[in-house]
């Protein structure tokens, strides 16, 4: 790979002035060729470190993503800038597919996206050893670890099929800062003797605080206050939707008005409201976390957190969506000692235990018949439930999904077919305890940080990413 080259192509085929953040350290990285990770913030420019390699045309660059739902947009990028790029994912027709392989036999292809899944095709194999691979690219590469949020088994047997393919030259590219997460993908890559690069995030810009609210009203009275001193666009985040609801009914009722944004609204509403909120009609918008992912608001003067969220990692993600314009811009964590027991609740759910996941497989094997005619609640009332928002079910289901165990039909969830019984080491009960420490272990991280009442928590947050633990503080 040439560094005169990617400078080249940067101006004159993607039309970019210069590289940003690491971009340029991951490229000189990849022209001496050494394997690489590269973390930088979400809409940093990831994509770039694979783009440029590819546009050079004299070799395949293969990038493992994880969702198929984003691939499209991807490949659609990737065209844009004249690169033959291409998807191969059981959401194409077998037509496609083949095609897909043909193209990598003759070469005419620069660029393919793949799920890990895919390697468990044999004629992906051989279509794929057909074509030299130049660069190996996994993107989103906190997939890998297990103390990354979005853990995926197939990830972590990317290491044997790049064994298989003659440990081509790597790139990982992530937007997970902490060195726990950086050293575990290096290591579970086998890319252990890697470069590693990582963008600044200081936000100098933002000011970050906590404060100790107690109950709804005084939160919403807070509310008030916040946004009479900063009327400017402002985000405030929910952990419950049930909370987000009853603040949003306070502050009709106050005469303020506002959007809300939540995953119970149809597609239609949240997406007029969005607009609303992108163009500068309305000031005020409501939402839980997923607001704000990949949406481009450069002036967002005020982020405040009703409810803190389950780490600090997703904390910085939320307030960094605030002043992306580089002028000044203030977040507020509106603290409750109460509020921690949501996050408790939620890493339990969120990592439903191995018995747990293989009683709703044997269900869907034995009762698809059932779960067709009555549903999820066939399901969950085998399962005995205790709190209306307990979602292991959902997140059983969804694994079962990812692994390939169950097969379901998107817009008829209660057609589901048994595939095959998940394999015991996607299972294995220590696995399961440890992730659940790990994540309690960052949820008091969190807590930590919300606890220090008055000051800047930024030097705090910058420490954390360094790889330290919040101080407990002295009180
Ligand atoms: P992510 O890091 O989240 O994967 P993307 O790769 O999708 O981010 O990039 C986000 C946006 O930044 C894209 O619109 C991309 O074209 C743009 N971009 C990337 N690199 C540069 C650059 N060097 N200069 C200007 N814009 C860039
Ligand atoms: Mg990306």
């Amino acid at each position: 790979m040439n560094l005169d080259l990617a400078q080249d192509l940067l101006k004159n085929r993607f039309g970019f002035d210069a590289f940003r953040g690491v971009q340029a350290e991951a490229m000189q990285s990849l022209a001496a060729g050494t394997n690489t990770l590269a973390v930088m913030p979400t809409g940093g420019g990831k994509s770039l470190c694979y783009q440029i390699p590819a546009a050079m045309g004299d070799g395949l660059v293969l990038v493992i993503s994880p969702l198929i739902a984003l691939m499209k947009d991807q490949v659609d990028q990737a065209k844009k800038f004249g690169i033959r790029a291409r998807a191969i994912n059981s959401s194409i027709s077998r037509d496609e597919r083949e095609s897909a392989y043909r193209s990598l036999k003759q070469k005419s292809v620069d660029l393919v996206f793949v799920t890990p899944e895919r390697f468990r095709k044999s004629e992906f194999i051989e279509a794929i050893k057909a074509h030299p691979i130049r660069l190996l690219a996994i993107d989103e590469a906190h997939c890998i670890s297990q103390w990354g949020h979005d853990f995926r088994p197939d990830y972590t047997r990317i290491k044997d099929w790049r064994k298989e393919l003659g440990e081509p030259l790597t790139i990982a590219l992530t937007a997970t800062a902490t060195p726990e997460v950086q050293k575990d993908i290096s290591d579970q890559l086998g890319i252990s003797e890697s470069a590693v690069f990582v963008s600044g995030f200081e936000r100098e810009n933002l000011a970050v605080q906590s404060h100790f609210v107690y109950g709804l009203e005084e939160k919403v009275r807070s509310v008030v206050g916040l946004s009479h001193q900063n009327p400017g666009p402002c985000i405030i985040y929910f952990a419950l939707i049930d909370t987000l609801r009853k603040t949003s009914a306070e502050l009709r009722r106050l005469g303020f008005e506002h959007l809300v944004y939540h995953g119970q609204l149809k597609d239609h509403h949240r997406r007029s409201n969005q607009e609303q909120f992108l163009k500068g009609k309305v000031n005020l918008m409501l939402a839980t976390p997923a607001f704000g992912l990949g949406i481009n608001k450069a002036d967002v003067r005020q982020i405040i957190h009703m409810e803190m969220p389950g780490s600090v990692e997703a904390y910085y993600q939320e307030v960094g969506r605030a002043g992306r314009d580089g002028q000044p811009a203030s977040c507020h964590l509106l603290y409750d000692p109460d509020d921690v027991t949501i996050q408790t609740d939620f890493i339990k759910w969120a990592n439903p235990e191995p018995s747990f996941i293989r009683k709703v497989y044997q269900m869907i094997e034995d009762y698809p018949d059932r779960i067709l005619v009555e549903g999820y609640d066939y399901m969950r009332n085998q399962l005995h439930f205790y709190h209306s928002r307990d979602f292991r079910l959902e997140t059983a289901v969804n694994l079962l999904k990812r692994w390939d165990c169950i097969h379901q039909i998107d817009h008829r969830p209660n057609e589901i077919k048994a595939i095959e019984a998940p394999p015991a080491e996607f299972l294995q009960e220590a696995h399961h305890k440890a992730r659940l420490q790990r994540q309690q272990l960052k949820l008091l991280d969190m807590v930590r940080l919300a606890q220090k009442e008055g000051v800047d928590l930024k030097p705090e947050i910058y420490n954390y990413f360094e790889g330290n633990s919040i101080s407990a503080g002295d009180e």
